[in-house]
């Protein structure tokens, strides 16, 4: 089954861009988590961080920012998310970054914190440092 990103790119299904250039697409999130969400993504297929090309990569933040810049413009604040692999809950697999427009009292909530134990932290650190 082909990509649904990539049918909307090629404007095989319909969607409501807010910006094209040769390179990325913008459109709104068919569900909003608020009203203005919007999907910002390069249009050469790329599963999600770790294969896209760092020039495919370098081109599509340049328009995150500028679509986030817009959407502060629209509303109070903004949230930029990004979700890769299935236990993020990437649910489509052609890289997308999610541009989130916030208004002052929406009710939004954060993810809940968790604690580390005592010393844990450092161990994570080091094991995250050995795996870069
Ligand atoms: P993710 O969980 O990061 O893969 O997010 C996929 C997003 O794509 C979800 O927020 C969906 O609402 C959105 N989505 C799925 N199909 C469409 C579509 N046809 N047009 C616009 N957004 C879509
Ligand atoms: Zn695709």
């Amino acid at each position: 089954m082909e990509c649904i990103f990539c049918k909307i790119i090629k404007k095989e299904i319909p969607s409501d861009i807010v910006y094209e250039d040769d390179k990325v697409i913008a459109f709104l999130d068919i569900h909003p988590v608020n009203k203005g969400h919007t999907l910002v993504l390069p249009k050469e297929h790329n599963e999600n961080l770790f294969d896209i090309p760092e020039r495919v990569l370098d081109a599509t933040m340049r328009i995150v920012k500028k679509i986030a810049t817009a959407l502060n413009r629209y509303s109070d604040g903004v949230n930029l998310w990004q979700n890769n692999g299935k236990a993020s809950g990437q649910l489509v697999d052609h890289i997308h970054f999610h541009i989130v427009p916030r208004f002052n009292g929406d009710g939004l909530r954060h993810w809940s914190g968790k604690k580390y134990q005592e010393g844990e932290a450092k161990r994570v650190a080091e094991e995250i440092k050995r795996l870069i």
